[in-house]
């Protein structure tokens, strides 16, 4: 019997890595127009080395940016990056298609729900916050709740100690096979890939399932869960 799904956020719930090209991409312009005088490609390039350095989450990455190009922080330039960066990401943070109609029939069947991100926790919380899930899940579990990073099954565990919830009770989503799907069937939870939300090209992910839309989500629990198929149609004809 399945009784909790745990989540994956970035890539899982949210595009991240496309909101994140939005707000560069915002954040660019914004600077140029401001008076940094070099090409976009040249700008982006830099900002996705620094980012590869220093992390994607690098709060300091337009400091660093101008530093590296003119020599000097620039206020007037950086803050318009800054402002150009967080409007545009405000707007582009968005859930995937049927995350929203996924996470009420989960919970109108019971189920409990929690997020394990690598994310730092305040990014994680801002992010679930923005997206409107911060009341949606019973427990959520950043980077620095347990100080390691999937696949390793110390969150893992502390999600399924919380909740008081057998592995084999547990339904793991992500979008990273290396990280989501080999902590998880390590402990002995199931798991499911999230194929929409893959930006390596997986091909084999090793998942027990691998899903396009998240919603078939709902038909694997219920499939797991033994509903017989006239009682899955109903509660679907109710949605
Ligand atoms: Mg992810």
């Amino acid at each position: 019997m399945i009784r909790l799904i745990i989540f994956d956020l970035d890539n899982t719930l949210t595009d991240f890595v496309w909101m994140k090209d939005q707000a560069i991409d915002a954040a660019i312009k914004a600077m140029i127009d401001a008076g940094l005088d070099f090409p976009r490609e040249r700008i982006r390039g830099e900002i996705y080395r620094i980012y590869d350095v220093e992390g994607i989450e690098y709060q300091k990455v337009f400091n660093h940016l101008l530093v590296d190009l003119i020599g000097r922080v620039d206020y007037r330039i950086l803050a318009a990056g800054i402002v150009g960066y967080r409007k545009a990401r405000e707007a582009a943070l968005v859930l995937y298609p049927h995350v929203n109609r996924t996470l009420l029939a989960l919970l109108k069947r019971g189920l409990r729900l929690a997020v394990i991100s690598d994310a730092p926790r305040q990014e994680a919380w801002l992010r679930l916050c923005y997206l409107g899930l911060n009341h949606i899940f019973d427990t959520v579990v950043a980077f620095e709740d347990t100080g390691e990073r999937k696949p390793s099954p110390v969150p893992f565990r502390v999600v399924l100690d919380r909740l008081g919830i057998a592995p084999e009770e547990a339904l793991m989503i992500g979008d990273w096979p290396e990280r989501d799907i080999v902590g998880a069937a390590e402990l002995g939870i199931r798991t499911v890939f999230a194929r929409y939300g893959d930006t390596f090209g997986t091909r084999d992910s090793g998942a027990d399932y691998d899903i396009d839309d998240i919603y078939r989500l709902v038909s694997i629990v219920d499939g797991l869960n033994g509903l017989p198929r006239k009682e899955i149609d109903d509660v679907r004809s109710d949605q």
